[in-house]
């Protein structure tokens, strides 16, 4: 974890310094080496938030992203009484989680229901066959093709993304992903150092749930510009903005489809 409390203040880990979990109030010890980003352990091995991942270098990393005071928010549900720990969770309380391991369906549901407002993002670098999957079927225009253009009006029009629409899903992301009810957000990315700035691994993309007879829409964004928006609170709206855009898309697309059923209909009696 990257905060603990100290003299009943939140802070960050420095060389020998003791805290308290914020969660379980168990004693903690500041980890500050010279490679590994500083961080507080248990000091006994203990499982603190029973929803809590095995944290690794990649979490303190994307949680290091934000400010400190979105760290690793602890959050309580009034009416059942249960609390658990946020990686980061804004001032709004929109509440993004980092998911590195394997992840129950039931737990994935839990989260969901309990933050609600949030979204996932996850490590698809732990698995080597995610990114081998990803990068064979994405560019097939036969699976994926972009369908919008993401521009931002300020600066010039600058295109900074892409709407996908993704015909086979299961093809390119990890099944256990699909079913989610809230954006996911693949990063491919990882821990790695990339020298190529086209590569397509500085995007993170973000599955949105909208299910159209099994066609799903992707959000295709470089991390930095991911970054940059989420800081400000801006993402959250643009999710959701791109979603309504999306739901008015495909309406109308349901829409020239019957119209042109009818009209097929129409001539076919008048032939008959
Ligand atoms: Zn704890």
């Amino acid at each position: 974890m990257l905060i603990a409390e100290v003299n009943g203040e939140r802070c960050k880990a420095t060389k020998g310094a003791k805290g308290i979990c914020p969660y379980c109030k168990s004693e903690v010890i500041a980890k500050c080496g010279e490679h590994k980003i500083a961080h507080w352990a248990h000091k006994s091995r203990k499982v603190c938030d029973t929803w809590h991942d095995k944290e690794t270098e990649w979490h303190l990393m994307w949680k290091n992203y934000f400010p400190e005071s979105w760290q690793e928010i602890i959050k309580y549900d009034q009416t059942t009484g249960e609390k658990h720990i946020a990686d980061v969770c804004t001032e709004k309380g929109f509440t993004l989680e980092f998911q590195h391991s394997a992840i129950k369906p039931e737990e994935r549901r839990s989260r969901e229901a309990f933050y609600r407002n949030m979204n996932w993002v996850v490590d698809c670098t732990r698995c080597k066959n995610d990114f081998k999957r990803f990068i064979k079927n994405i560019d097939s225009s036969s699976i994926a093709r972009a369908i919008f253009p993401i521009r931002i009006p300020s600066l010039n029009n600058m295109q900074i993304g892409n709407i996908i629409e993704v015909y086979y899903p299961e093809d390119i992301f990890q099944k256990s992903w699909l079913d989610s009810s809230v954006p996911v957000i693949f990063d491919f990315k990882g821990l790695n150092q990339l020298d190529n700035t086209n590569d397509i691994r500085n995007f993170i993309f973000c599955l949105l749930p909208l299910n159209v007879n099994s066609k799903r829409y992707v959000i295709q964004i470089s991390i930095s510009n991911f970054v940059a928006n989420a800081k400000t609170g801006s993402w959250e709206i643009f999710v959701n903005n791109q979603t309504d855009i999306l739901k008015q898309f495909i309406e109308n697309q349901k829409r020239v489809i019957q119209q042109y059923g009818t009209r097929n209909t129409r001539h076919r009696i008048m032939l008959s």
